[in-house]
């Protein structure tokens, strides 16, 4: 948002701003989700539970001091390139005036391209962070939360965190993108991945076996990918797994197990008598 230049206090501003803005939008909202399914309304959504166990309190704590270096990286990122842009070393393409490019409509492509963009980047920079010789030292943080909750989103060892941040560089540097809508996907992007980490599905029946839905990605693809590992790479999308042969073979039977289990409980809630 500053476009002071490169003084100290001018940096010291951008840095502080960047900081701010992902704080600010980060542990409210990961908090919220928290306090709503594992505080304030656990027994009500306790059906719509992936995995029946609870996480401890010392791997919660851990999520939310290890978010803190992921939003720092970001905000690192993120003041970097503005310093590269004023230097004329690089040159991204955000823009501020909603008429140039031909309006909404390329507003629009451009938020679909930086999905696909994301999709594509986020699986295979995951598949790489399971290599046997890079996992220990790098991915093996995020997967201390075997059991995630909205605040594991962001859980990432600081080398990590450069890569889940760092995307938008070369998408920014290729194509121009209006800085709302920007903005829009970044919070998509959290907000997802908040929901991907809560630890609850909300999808109906037959979601991942549907032949249009079973492209898209549900909370238990990723919840299985916490618990057993090796399989369930991707994103937002079912399609570099499915392209890969990297779905985990149970993916369709667990999903489904899942949603069996909360219409059992709705069933029985509803078959007990009123006091
Ligand atoms: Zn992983
Ligand atoms: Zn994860």
């Amino acid at each position: 948002m500053f476009n002071c230049g490169l003084e100290f206090d001018c940096l010291l501003k951008v840095g502080s701003y960047n900081i701010f803005m992902n704080v600010v939008r980060y542990y409210p909202f990961a908090g919220l989700l928290f306090a709503l399914f594992y505080l304030w309304k656990k027994s009500n959504f306790f059906r719509y539970k992936i995995q029946e166990k609870y996480p401890n309190v010392d791997k919660i704590k851990k999520e939310i001091v290890q978010s803190f270096v992921t939003l720092i990286v970001f905000s690192g990122i993120a003041t970097t390139v503005y310093i590269l842009n004023k230097l004329d070393v690089i040159h991204t393409k955000m823009y501020r005036d909603p008429e140039l490019y031909g309006g909404v409509s390329y507003m629009i492509l451009s938020f679909i391209l930086i999905t696909i963009w994301h999709e594509t980047w986020f699986y295979w920079a995951h598949r790489i962070m399971h290599h046997k010789k890079i996992y220990s030292y790098v991915h093996a943080v995020h997967h201390q939360s075997v059991n995630p909750t909205p605040i594991a989103a962001y859980n990432f060892h600081w080398i990590e965190a450069i890569f889940e941040g760092i995307y938008v560089v070369p998408f920014l540097l290729v194509l121009p993108m209006y800085y709302p809508v920007f903005l829009v996907h970044t919070f998509y992007a959290m907000f997802l991945n908040m929901y991907f980490h809560s630890g609850f599905e909300f999808y109906p029946k037959g979601f991942t076996t549907n032949r249009f839905f079973k492209w898209v990605n549900t909370s238990t693809h990723h919840n299985l990918h916490h618990s057993k590992f090796n399989g369930n790479y991707s994103l937002y999308f079912n399609f570099w797994d499915r392209v890969m042969g990297t779905n985990f073979k149970q993916y369709e039977e667990s999903y489904e197990k899942v949603v069996q289990k909360r219409d059992f409980f709705q069933k029985s809630e509803e078959l007990t008598p009123i006091q």
